[in-house]
């Protein structure tokens, strides 16, 4: 059984803090580490060779520094990884970043499935995985909490839903996207990590012209949607007591509500009754 997994080095830290100023990810003093549902993702390939054997190849999209992750992940049992880093790829939105990854997943080109996490810890819009499967016409399971089967050119497996969960079988190939509940995962293997940051390393480090897309079409350039501006919310609350008989607080907070356009009657004002103080 042939497996890709995507992988994603984020931030170690869900508090992303933006300078108030440039708008700007503020990122000193923060590691950088493996999505933790990659690493659950990378688990699942494992075992999935462990049971029926084949091979494991992580695919990665990020800056130089990216290869350590890749690296973790040979250490915890991949056979091989791709590392995606250009110039050209910074600053690709969701739908450029799942091109590339499919572009990179075509050149690949021998794989049953592709598992990648549920969501990353940064971007956190969990389109990534849907938007592969669909670029690469491939059906897709979500949510994936449990891989119970491979047999026969399909796979079983659970997927979470709010009150419940769904079985569902699949052809392969295919794509599944999997959240933290479906492992344990282990930790590296010195002697794979050994081999991962060695000379004869098994990473391969592919630009935009080895996945033959134009430079055009990747990164901010292939990108459909742009960011006009960044900023944090303001934060902190103001208190502010209303005075006077309930007819008169009501109706001041009402008019508070509205103009802050927090609230609206059907017609887009207050009702006579609101104004009058009549409501309790
Ligand atoms: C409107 C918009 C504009 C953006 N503009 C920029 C920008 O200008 N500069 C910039 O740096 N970023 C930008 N981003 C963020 C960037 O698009 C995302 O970080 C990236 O596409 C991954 O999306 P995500 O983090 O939401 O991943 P999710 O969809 O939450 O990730 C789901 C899974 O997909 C896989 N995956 C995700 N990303 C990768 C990857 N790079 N390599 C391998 N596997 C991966 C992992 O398995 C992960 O668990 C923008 C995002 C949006 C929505």
């Amino acid at each position: 059984m042939d497996i890709v997994v995507l992988i994603k080095q984020v931030p170690d830290s869900s508090e992303v803090k933006l300078d108030p100023k440039t708008g700007h990810l503020l990122r000193e003093g923060i590691g950088a580490i493996m999505n933790p549902d990659d690493r659950h993702a990378l688990e699942a390939a494992v075992r999935l060779k462990e049971a029926h054997g084949g091979r494991i190849v992580v695919l990665s999209m990020g800056p130089a520094q990216a290869i350590d992750v890749v690296s973790e992940a040979i250490g915890m049992g991949a056979d091989e990884a791709v590392l995606l880093s250009d110039s050209a790829f910074a600053g690709a939105d969701t739908w450029a970043t799942s091109s590339t990854l499919g572009k990179a997943i075509e050149k690949i080109g021998k794989y049953d499935l592709i598992i990648c996490g549920r969501q990353a810890i940064d971007g956190d819009t969990a389109q990534i995985g849907p938007q592969v499967a669909e670029y690469l016409g491939l059906p897709q399971v979500t949510y994936v909490f449990d891989i119970e089967a491979v047999t026969d050119g399909t796979v079983v497996v659970k997927k979470r839903l709010e009150d419940g969960y769904e079985k569902v079988q699949c052809d392969l190939p295919a794509l599944l996207t999997v959240i933290a509940e479906v492992n344990r995962t282990r930790y590296p293997a010195i002697g794979n990590l050994i081999d991962a940051c060695g000379e004869q390393a098994p990473i391969t480090i592919w630009n935009a012209a080895d996945i033959g897309v134009m430079t055009c079409d990747v990164g901010l350039a292939g990108s459909l949607t742009h960011v006009i501006r960044t900023f944090a919310p303001k934060g902190g609350r103001q208190t502010q007591m209303l005075e006077g008989d309930t007819g008169t607080v009501v109706r001041t907070l009402l008019e508070k509500l509205r103009e802050n356009h927090l609230v609206l009657t059907d017609s887009g004002v207050l009702s006579a009754e609101c104004r009058e103080g009549k409501l309790s």
